[in-house]
């Protein structure tokens, strides 16, 4: 999606959004908006190989010896459909035509579908996104959301957004003080390390790295909270600099907010499971 142009369309990724009628929420990956439809989309990185059965509506995925069953996600896409059209209605907002994709972004796996699948044709790889947003825009060429609807569209799935909320602390009765807190040694796995002269040293084993700290930010954010300020940061790493410690959350590439004492560095769910691949 890096190539779409940003004034055209415009994007909003992981929504968790109420359903009122059944008391659930539904999740979008990616929710495309044009004045001229939408698009929902439905990514999959599933590896080995993936068969769409329309009759049983289901996805098999075969990965080596292991052999997994899911819904099709053009059942559940249709699900959303019915969903989106409720809820963009319920608020006095024109309904754009509504597209649904789902999107296979691992380029090694091997797709096939039964013989007969209407849907076949909503089942894409990634590359293949830009020429079909090219056909979406030649078959709908009616503007529905004019500027203000789409604002107000945007505006309403953004406040309704819901984050899924768990707190794994509370649910193993676990509380902050009883974390251990400072960074672990790559190597011996003792905390706290030190910080000194713009690297962490082990105390224990001597090991020292420069980005020993990241795992342990990763923790914190996976742990307590996705919003993070310079004095949590420091009490958390054991880190008595407050200069080392605003260094540490720009380097991360967190969404800032707020100035000087009350400056909150938020990360966002895509970012933090980016992260944590990484580390
Ligand atoms: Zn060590």
């Amino acid at each position: 999606m890096k190539f779409f142009p940003d004034k055209k369309y415009c994007i909003l990724n992981g929504l968790r959004l109420p359903d009122h009628s059944t008391n659930t929420y539904f999740e979008i990956d990616s929710f495309i908006i044009s004045p001229y439809f939408v698009l929902d989309v439905d990514a999959k990185n599933h590896k080995g190989e993936l068969h769409f059965d329309h009759h049983f509506e289901q996805m098999h995925q075969t990965n080596g010896d292991v052999k997994k069953t899911y819904t099709c996600p053009l059942t559940q896409l249709h699900r959303h459909r019915l969903q989106l059209e409720r809820l963009i209605e319920t608020h006095k907002i024109a309904v754009p035509p509504i597209e649904s994709l789902v999107v296979i972004t691992n380029p090694s796996t091997s797709i096939s579908t039964s013989d007969y699948h209407p849907g076949a044709k909503n089942i894409i790889r990634a590359p293949s996104l830009i020429s079909k947003m090219e056909q979406y825009e030649k078959k709908h060429k009616k503007v529905v959301l004019d500027n203000k609807q789409l604002q107000r569209l945007v505006k309403l799935l953004k406040k309704i957004h819901t984050p899924l909320d768990t707190n794994i602390l509370q649910t193993f009765g676990i509380q902050e003080s009883d974390l251990v807190n400072g960074v672990f040694c790559p190597q011996c796995d003792v905390p706290p390390m030190k910080r000194s002269q713009g690297k962490w040293c082990c105390i224990n084993c001597g090991h020292t790295s420069t980005n020993a700290h990241i795992k342990a930010v990763l923790d914190y954010f996976l742990l307590i909270d996705n919003k993070m300020t310079n004095k949590k940061l420091r009490e958390f790493l054991l880190l008595p600099s407050r200069t080392v410690a605003t260094k540490i959350l720009l380097s991360m590439g967190l969404e800032k907010t707020g100035n000087k004492k009350g400056t909150t560095y938020t990360i966002s769910l895509e970012k933090l499971m980016d992260m944590c691949k990484d580390h």
